[in-house]
């Protein structure tokens, strides 16, 4: 009768009553299925990293993770709907430098704050920028390159993964430092703007590394300079910026897994180790460092620190270069 009874209560009274904590509550995490949400289109980098990372931390943590994309406003739309989630463990976020980082720093009417507003629990890899161009582009390098923008400005356009991603900053802060003028084309997405650019609709691209390094491989888009910090080996004969005299130009994207603000510690420990464990697997690794990306796996205060710094650097730029969104 009194183990009918006992049936009969609630979740949380009964924990109540048998004097169980929160984080007992906690060890039963994950009991259903854990969403991933990738702030950008199919197709980018975000989204690669992510499905590289969902299977294996599925598997290390005894459940689904499933990837859900959620794309716009250069990843503000994404990060806006994952400080709004439960911050119970069950819908993560690929934390980008575009959404913690450039758009807070350029974006005046951000809905989030980027430092209070979520739980960052590891950083996955920094991963290499590059400057590409379709084959029509009448430039094979650098020099050229240089020399076809300066003597044609507002002739050609640039796509980005969207309005106040590192892709527009950094492509901004590209034309004020080289005394260019190339006009900006957001997409949703560095996807969407990959297939664009060659196809040839539009003849520059500024991108992550990772989504872009197939298509410069398969020579159906010409790889101009890269953000590392030396050559990449799958193309050695790009220079970094540091090497074309850009240095402020010459930094890398990150992406990491977050969570909404007030997510228990033990999900946060569960989750970061996780991830770990996942990026221990060599044919995991080899997927990530094959693009140029570099594996960090760091703690979660280390990763809230390298955002916090990365964040303080694009307000500089935005400050020193006179940026704005218009
Ligand atoms: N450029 C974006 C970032 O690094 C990601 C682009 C994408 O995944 O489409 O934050």
């Amino acid at each position: 009768m009194q183990r009918r009874y006992l049936f009969a209560l609630s979740t949380a009274s009964v924990l109540a009553l048998t004097g169980v904590s929160g984080s007992a509550l906690a060890q039963a995490y994950p009991n259903k299925v854990i969403k991933l949400q990738v702030p950008f289109a199919p197709g980018g980098t975000t989204d690669i990293i992510a499905r590289v990372i969902a299977d294996p931390l599925g598997k290390a943590l005894g459940q689904s993770v499933i990837v859900e994309n959620k794309a716009g406003g250069g990843g503000v739309v994404g990060a806006l709907e994952l400080s709004r989630a439960a911050p119970d463990g069950y819908t993560l976020g690929v934390a980008t430098v575009s959404s913690t980082a450039a758009n807070p720093a350029i974006n005046p009417k951000i809905p989030y704050n980027t430092l209070t507003d979520f739980t960052p629990i590891i950083n996955i890899a920094a991963t290499p920028n590059v400057i590409a161009v379709n084959p029509s582009f009448p430039a094979r390098n650098y020099k050229e390159f240089l020399a076809e923008i300066k003597k044609n400005p507002g002739k050609y356009s640039f796509g980005s993964s969207g309005t106040g991603s590192i892709a527009h900053l950094q492509m901004e802060l590209y034309k004020n430092l080289s005394g260019t003028f190339i006009t900006h084309i957001p997409y949703r997405g560095s996807g969407p703007a990959l297939n664009d650019a060659v196809a040839g609709q539009i003849p520059i691209i500024f991108d992550n590394l990772p989504s872009a390094l197939p298509f410069i491989l398969q020579k159906r888009l010409i790889a101009i300079a890269v953000a590392a910090p030396q050559r990449v080996a799958a193309m050695p004969d790009v220079p970094t910026f540091k090497e074309v005299g850009l240095e402020p130009v010459n930094r890398m994207a990150y992406y990491g897994i977050t969570a909404p603000k007030g997510i228990p510690a033990d999900v946060v420990e569960k989750v970061s180790l996780g991830v770990k464990k996942s990026l221990e697997d060599p044919a995991v690794r080899r997927r990530i460092e094959d693009t140029g990306s570099i594996i960090i796996a760091n703690t979660p205060e280390q990763f809230a620190a390298q955002i916090k710094a990365e964040y303080e650097v694009y307000k500089k730029v935005v400050e020193s270069a006179k940026l704005t969104l218009e």
